[in-house]
């Protein structure tokens, strides 16, 4: 797993994602922009500041029938799909004018648009895939067939909830080595299991039970569609839910993947070989084509005897039936209708309570982004991201770097030697603002417009070569891992970038009407926050070159464990909306970084403000303060709601908290809102035990 450290789970995925009233085919919604008639003066900022800024924004907002959840980062999400969508719309249409982007990327989508296409080829244009598996003979065989499954479903997507559990068996693609961030390694890692994590299938309480009871049916279900008879469905199903049960099992957990020590295992071929003998790594590399990597990452070699153990013991029969099973999971929601429904109906509804599937444009333009993302970024930024953006993101980007460096020399509890690592590490963090240098080539990959899963498998195929073809080759730090339309940013300890897609750079987190508070507030935290990732408890094992290495002092490391521990404790809270507890550690890396994140945002407000001859305290435009408008700003980034089953999902799979924790924890964690508002000690947003890492 590469340790791209998000600022959010936002899945513009198949099944989770998107529909609003304003919505129609054609029109584009309207882009929010921050307004103090979004605060509702009735209630005291200082007992719910998320009910305070919010609660107004949620009520006139609910969540659309075809969401699990809908926030402002959803109705970004949605304007750039229809801005996507508009851009395809225009490159669809058979002209001899198009350019070669414009032809490739608008053919796909008329033939994702062409619904009567799809619905009657069936399961027809999967049919050779699934020949193959009912081909299967000997175990023996296996490296071979999931050489050729691995390369028609869709690759790890960032955006999903856990990009682990997308693959088949497992995963497979390249990293830079954790000793060397310059060398591309082959990494292993854990995968293979359909529910968004292994707890789903180990968990004993009654929900997780009734989950399982469903998957059981959905699994049968979309067996039986594909012309499995159904009382064989029914114990195929049986199958692959034990298969998968004990992959689970052996995967490691994901608090322990948190630790990028745990997944620095190097191993040779002949030692992977050696790791599963039924298993033949020479055949699945020869089938793949995959060059040698000088090291293997192997993340987790007990889940790989684990799959030893698989292998051993379940009959061929009972393989063939996982085989299937996945090749139709990964590439459903592709499928003709029954395929999609069936499947929406469990991943949508089930797991995330969603009512109903999103049109069909809004889809199609979904796996435009993911199957051909550089090819329609280009077209997306050109229209609109306009330069002067990029110019003012820069200049905040770099006021806010000079308040975290002024914060490490602040900071009492780090020694020299540390705080001159930690400023050496700060000089070299790159970022990358609004789409990639180089766009990537997607001339050798055929897209006809008249065969969508053949385009869907022959994308799918060109990424797989893509990322397998960089094995043992330096590394491209100037690759960005996620498309230009998307509402999200991250943080690249192994390449020392922070990255914000043109997709983010809109209404209401970038806003270039909005004064300097708002700004700040809403994309300066979000800055902020990526900024701080390489300094959460995670990124500070990573030096200034990527390289795992330790540059902390014994001591400075047991003072940072300390400081780190009370937001853990803070965080381990009761989420009622979710009907679970949060986990402390799962999310202690993005919970310092939010802190963190506001407080340096804050800073390089108050340094840029005083450039200006201004200052917090003073009242802005808008007659609130220039402190209350960047509280109130950063708030409204976050205002939302999400369905209880999404909900759940969220808390128990990512480290990211939920909405409302990410503002109430926050601010209440703070003295400078404390100033800002009124409030005074024993009030809720007053913190009796307030943390401070950064
Ligand atoms: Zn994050």
């Amino acid at each position: 797993m590469r340790f791209f450290a998000l600022l959010t789970v936002l899945a513009l995925a198949t099944t989770l994602p998107a529909q609003t009233p304003a919505a129609s085919s054609g029109s584009m919604p309207d882009l929010e922009r921050f307004s103090l008639n979004q605060v509702d003066k009735s209630l005291d900022p200082c007992k719910d500041f998320f009910q305070y800024a919010c609660s107004k924004w949620v009520k006139a907002n609910p969540i659309p029938p075809d969401q699990g959840g809908w926030g402002t980062f959803n109705s970004l999400a949605l304007w750039n799909i229809a801005a996507v969508h508009k851009t395809l719309e225009e490159a669809a249409q058979p002209s001899p004018n198009r350019t070669p982007v414009q032809q490739k990327v608008g053919d796909y989508y008329a033939a994702c648009m062409n619904e009567d296409a799809v619905n009657k080829a069936g399961i027809a244009p999967l049919q050779p895939e699934l020949d193959r598996i009912a081909r299967l003979k000997k175990k023996s065989e296996l490296p071979e067939i999931l050489a050729s499954i691995h390369q028609i479903i869709r690759p790890a997507n960032l955006n999903f909830i856990d990009a682990a559990y997308q693959g088949v068996v497992f995963g497979i693609y390249s990293q830079p080595g954790f000793d060397n961030a310059h060398t591309t390694l082959a990494a292993l890692d854990q995968s293979g299991m359909a529910l968004p994590g292994r707890e789903f299938y180990l968990n004993d309480d009654a929900k997780s039970k009734e989950i399982r009871d469903k998957y059981l049916k959905h699994v049968a279900r979309l067996l039986e569609l594909s012309g499995i008879p159904q009382p064989q469905a029914a114990m195929d199903a049986q199958a692959v839910l034990a298969m998968e049960t004990e992959l689970a099992k052996a995967a490691m957990d994901i608090v322990a993947r948190r630790d990028p020590r745990k997944q620095n295992n190097k191993m040779s071929l002949p030692q992977i070989e050696a790791l599963t003998p039924s298993f033949k790594w020479s055949r699945y590399f020869a089938a793949t084509h995959a060059p040698a990597s000088p090291q293997y990452l192997v993340t987790a070699p007990s889940f790989f005897r684990g799959v030893e153990s698989l292998v051993r013991s379940h009959s061929i029969e009972q393989w063939r039936a996982y085989l299937r099973w996945s090749v139709l999971h990964s590439l459903a929601s592709s499928l003709s209708q029954p395929f999609v429904d069936e499947n929406f109906d469990f991943f949508g509804r089930t797991l995330g309570g969603t009512q109903q599937l999103q049109p069909r444009w809004r889809r199609c333009s979904i796996y435009a982004d993911i199957d051909l993302g550089e090819a329609v970024g280009q077209a997306y930024v050109a229209k609109y991201f306009p330069p002067e953006n990029k110019a003012r993101m820069l200049q905040m980007v770099t006021a806010i770097k000079i308040a975290l460096e002024q914060d490490i020399d602040a900071a009492t509890w780090m020694s020299d030697k540390t705080k001159q690592s930690a400023r050496a590490k700060l000089a070299a963090q790159v970022d990358k603002i609004g789409y990639p240098d180089h766009w990537r080539d997607y001339s050798s990959v055929e897209i006809k417009r008249d065969d969508f899963m053949g385009n869907v498998q022959r994308s799918s195929a060109f990424e797989f070569q893509r990322r397998i073809a960089k094995f043992g080759q330096p590394e491209d730090r100037s690759e960005w891992g996620m498309t230009p339309p998307t509402v999200n940013a991250y943080e690249d300890p192994q390449h020392n970038t922070i990255n914000f897609p043109a997709g983010i750079l809109q209404p209401p987190f970038f806003d270039a009407a909005a004064s300097d508070a708002v700004n700040y507030g809403a994309i300066g935290a979000v800055i902020g926050h990526e900024i701080i990732h390489g300094y959460d408890d995670q990124g500070r094992k990573f030096d200034a070159e990527g390289n795992l290495k330790d540059w902390w002092t014994a001591a400075d490391a047991t003072n940072y464990d300390q400081r780190d521990q009370c937001i853990t404790d803070e965080y381990t809270q009761d989420v009622p909306e979710a009907g679970v507890k949060q986990n402390g550690k799962l999310s202690a890396g993005e919970d310092t970084a939010d802190n963190g994140g506001v407080h340096i945002a804050l800073a390089g407000l108050a340094n840029t403000l005083k450039s200006q001859g201004k200052a917090l305290d003073q009242p802005a435009e808008n007659g609130a303060s220039e402190l209350e408008n960047f509280f109130l700003s950063y708030a409204n980034v976050w205002c939302g709601s999400l369905r209880p089953e999404t909900a759940r999902t969220a808390v128990m799979t990512q480290g990211h908290s939920l909405d409302r924790y990410r503002v109430n924890n926050v601010v209440s964690n703070m003295p400078e809102f404390a100033h800002a508002f009124g409030c005074h000690a024993g009030q809720p947003m007053v913190r009796a035990n307030a943390c401070r890492v950064w």
